[in-house]
């Protein structure tokens, strides 16, 4: 996939149009995690060495359509002063006359952010009239936020029908990786795969059991495939629509030849809560009205011994709920033996960032994506409309 580059062009004192995604969590006014403000540096900084001025856009959170000042995208505004030492002005309107004269305001090198562009419900409609309202800031878009490519709305497609367009260093990054990882994975490739339910990733798991070695299974999709094989799984997490997808895949990565392993044992609690009783079982010894929270120690040395052999690692979903202490050291232990890893290793969505960070393993992968259902979708094997207009449209 050969994305059109900024790098080679000539944007010095030209308005450009840059869509990130900065929909980072927000407590109390403040973002609570910069990560996704901090990837997209490098695009910002070469954008601004190269003379161009910069809008920048992003959504953040659903606030479906209408200002809500518990979306604003100031904490990220407070976030992007602290970490860049460029000129950054907040612009609390998207479109219209003000935004476009404070657009043509801008110094070279200079960077105005935007309001929340889910503030207008033509965002999401990939309105046609909007997206021509946003294309009027800019003489060119630049698309770096890999985070929302699988949405079709103005801000990642619908501009760039409009406006000469190309993608960020961190859209290319993502792509590139993504794409040579699916297509020419060093051997043997383990895909760890967790994370609460089984019918978000059993997408994932079809595409991947055409490429991996191993499928090491965790989290509370594993009470579904569990239960298929008539293992007892008391109060765990079970999706009966998905039972006979789950055995199904147990068998077919069998004829395939692909190692699939489930838990083999578990932490369980008698409520889900960071106060529950715990007990640490065996392989049958889930107890009517317990729940599974995370995998047990037999579990997590069959998984090191997989992993340390691995050339090739894709990490997506933690092995429990990382969030309460309890639970958190199947997550965290796995973590630490992908860090430890002499594999490529990628690690993907929104959790197992967070568990990368619980672990301080983050400096030690080799590539965390941005994008949380984006990359979902991406190794799904499915084409994003965010990345296929910038094939289609921009130029080389
Ligand atoms: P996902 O967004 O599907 O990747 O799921 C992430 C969530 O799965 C986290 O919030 C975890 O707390 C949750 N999770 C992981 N393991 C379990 C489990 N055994 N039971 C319930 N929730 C779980």
């Amino acid at each position: 996939m050969n994305l059109p580059k900024i790098e080679d062009q000539d944007i010095s004192g030209k308005r450009i149009f840059l869509r990130v995604d900065f929909n980072v969590p927000i407590e109390n006014g403040i973002a609570k995690d910069t990560t996704r403000i901090e990837k997209t540096l490098p695009t910002i900084e070469l954008l601004a060495k190269k003379g161009a001025k910069i809008i920048i856009a992003s959504h953040l959170g659903r606030p479906k359509g209408k200002p809500n000042p518990e979306f604003s995208m100031k904490p990220a505004f407070d976030a992007l002063e602290k970490l860049t030492s460029l000129s950054v002005k907040f612009s609390d309107k998207v479109v219209g006359a003000e935004v476009e004269s404070a657009s043509k305001a801008l110094g070279n090198g200079e960077i105005l952010l935007l309001e929340n562009l889910r503030f207008h419900a033509e965002e999401e409609e990939n309105e046609k009239k909007f997206s021509e309202s946003l294309a009027k800031l800019a003489e060119v878009y630049v698309n770096d936020a890999f985070g929302a490519a699988h949405r079709a709305h103005a801000s990642t497609e619908g501009i760039a029908h409009i406006l000469p367009c190309f993608a960020g260093l961190l859209m290319r990054k993502e792509v590139e990786t993504l794409t040579s990882l699916m297509s020419r994975p060093k051997k043997p490739f383990v895909a760890i795969i967790g994370g609460s339910k089984v019918s978000s990733k059993i997408g994932i798991i079809k595409n991947l059991i055409e490429k991996v070695d191993h499928i090491l299974i965790g989290g509370g999709m594993s009470y579904t495939f569990l239960k298929s094989r008539a293992i007892p799984i008391g109060n765990s997490l079970f999706e009966k629509d998905y039972e006979v997808q789950a055995y199904q895949l147990i068998d077919r990565a069998g004829v395939q030849g692909i190692d699939l392993q489930l838990p083999v044992d578990h932490i369980i609690a008698d409520s889900f809560s960071e106060k529950a009783k715990t007990k640490s079982v065996d392989k049958m010894g889930i107890l009517d009205a317990w729940m599974a929270m995370d995998i047990g120690s037999k579990t997590i040395s069959n998984y090191e011994k997989i992993i340390k052999e691995a050339n090739t690692i894709l990490w997506n979903g933690p092995m429990g709920v990382f969030e309460m202490d309890p639970f958190a050291n199947g997550t965290i232990q796995i973590a630490k033996a992908v860090a430890k890893s002499k594999a490529v290793t990628v690690v993907g969505g929104g959790d197992s960032i967070a568990a990368v960070n619980k672990a301080k393993v983050a400096d030690k992968i080799t590539h965390i994506s941005t994008g949380g259902g984006a990359s979902l979708e991406f190794l799904e094997g499915k084409t994003l409309p965010g990345v296929k207009v910038l094939l289609s449209e921009g130029k080389e």
